[in-house]
């Protein structure tokens, strides 16, 4: 087992997280409450219980496991965890944390690399429209993907069921939505 070495330093993942979103991962009694009720823990590498004990014990490599799982993308933001949490650990919000951190230090798990993409081509549709623009995000997310041909014969029944808008809707004041984007560097 390796030396317990890091969690205590102002730039390890515990004390940014808690810099950042308040989540202090001392308050998790690893009740495993969360993990149970996770509709995808049986898809992660590790569960949500699980990344809080290896940031709690800071162990050699953790934070890089952290950073690299498939956990991270998985996520659905669901907030069942944080329901049931006796601690009120959020969960949801270090997810985000640790997703933001995974891709600004460059370790996106390969398996996630598609649903980043998918994250990355639905912002840029609301960037541009102001709404969900179904069309755009599939092309962009095809474009980013090279996956072309994948799920395409879903779209005719789509259009046909009257779930695809061929032409995007645009709300009225577009500067406001820039300036979110601006201020949380989407
Ligand atoms: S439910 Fe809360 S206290 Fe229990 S293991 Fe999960 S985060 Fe920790
Ligand atoms: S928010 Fe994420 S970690 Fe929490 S229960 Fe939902 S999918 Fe699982």
């Amino acid at each position: 087992m390796g030396a317990i070495t890091h969690s205590r330093k102002s730039n390890s993942l515990p004390a940014l997280l808690q810099k950042f979103t308040g989540v202090a991962v001392s308050r998790c009694y690893q009740c495993g409450k969360c993990s149970a009720g996770c509709p995808l823990a049986e898809e992660m590498d590790y569960t949500p219980s699980r990344i809080l004990r290896m940031l709690q014990l800071g162990l050699d490599g953790h934070e890089d496991s952290i950073l690299r799982s498939f956990s991270l993308w998985v996520c659905l933001a669901c907030e069942t965890c944080y329901a049931r949490c006796p601690q009120e650990v959020d969960i949801p919000k270090m997810m985000d944390f640790l997703r933001a951190e995974s891709v600004s230090r460059k370790k996106v798990n390969p398996r996630g690399r598609d649903l980043l993409k998918f994250h990355q081509t639905l912002l840029d549709s609301v960037r541009y429209t102001g709404r969900l623009y179904e069309v755009g995000l599939i092309a962009g997310y095809k474009a980013r993907t090279l996956n072309i041909f994948q799920d395409l014969m879903l779209a005719p029944r789509l259009y046909l069921l009257g779930k695809l808008k061929l032409f995007p809707h645009f709300i009225k004041n577009r500067k406001s939505l820039s300036r979110i984007y601006e201020k949380t560097g989407a």
